[in-house]
């Protein structure tokens, strides 16, 4: 397994100084959140693809720009901030991008499949495709305004996305919030390719909690090899990060 950090921390910061921030605290690898650059300048791309040269962070993962749509004539948004996302991992060499569903929770039900079906089969799956990226559908919190907290719910959205090759991402702490970690485990483990790691209300773990280390040796039984990307709160202070760090990097040399 492979730790990063969700450069999301730090996505008050200017480009330049989030990716300082992140070689700072000892950080090889990243995964690049959408929310650190303005999406309405899609140029930004190039200055984003520039500076992460320079900085000679990895780029593992990118987390899309999320639209959650509420109503049909919402899609085109949805559509263009996962388009302008697949263009950043492009540009990043991100082999995946961590998506959520795109459906907002009160969208009524026979809306969901229709745009389901617009805004994934017809415009981002055959876009990411193009450029080659694998896709990965998070599960998400209670809190928030998407849809896919549990099994059933990700279910009915990759019934309608799905063609076998759709990834998932495992957040822990939604997981955690839901009370849903074994039950995504036992659905999905053969398929996680990126795991969101915090304790609840995205708090860094310093310390080796049972119910993480239950998790990383579910991991390690499924063979998972990839990221595990800590997803912070932007309140998390540089000292508590570098603790969760080592707390890390000792526990994925054990696993
Ligand atoms: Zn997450």
């Amino acid at each position: 397994m492979k730790l990063s950090l969700s450069n999301g921390i730090f996505s008050k910061l200017g480009i330049k100084e989030n990716f300082a921030a992140i070689k700072q605290l000892g950080f090889e690898n990243i995964e690049f959140n959408m929310k650190s650059i303005r999406k309405e300048r899609d140029t930004d791309v190039y200055r984003v693809q520039k500076t992460l040269q320079d900085s000679g962070l990895n780029c593992l993962t990118l987390h899309s720009a999320s639209f959650h749509v509420k109503d049909p004539i919402e899609v085109h948004r949805a559509v263009y901030y996962g388009k302008i996302s697949l263009e950043c991992a492009h540009a990043l060499n991100a082999p995946l991008m961590t998506v959520h569903s795109n459906v907002a929770k009160k969208l009524p039900p026979n809306a969901r499949e229709r745009c389901l079906d617009e805004l994934f089969n017809k415009e981002i799956k055959p876009f990411a495709k193009s450029l080659g990226i694998k896709l990965a559908l998070e599960n998400l919190s209670c809190t928030s305004t998407g849809f896919g907290k549990n099994v059933e719910l990700l279910e009915e959205v990759l019934g309608v996305i799905d063609e076998g090759n759709m990834g998932i991402t495992f957040d822990f702490c939604h997981a955690l919030e839901t009370k849903q970690v074994d039950n995504l485990l036992d659905k999905y483990g053969e398929r996680v390719c990126n795991v969101h790691m915090a304790d609840k209300a995205h708090k860094p773990f310093t310390e080796p909690k049972p119910e993480l280390i239950a998790f990383l040796t579910r991991l390690h039984e499924y063979c998972y090899d990839g990221p595990i990307t800590l997803e912070l709160a932007h309140n998390t202070s540089m000292e508590e990060i570098g603790k969760c760090k080592m707390l890390f990097d000792r526990l994925l040399e054990e696993n």
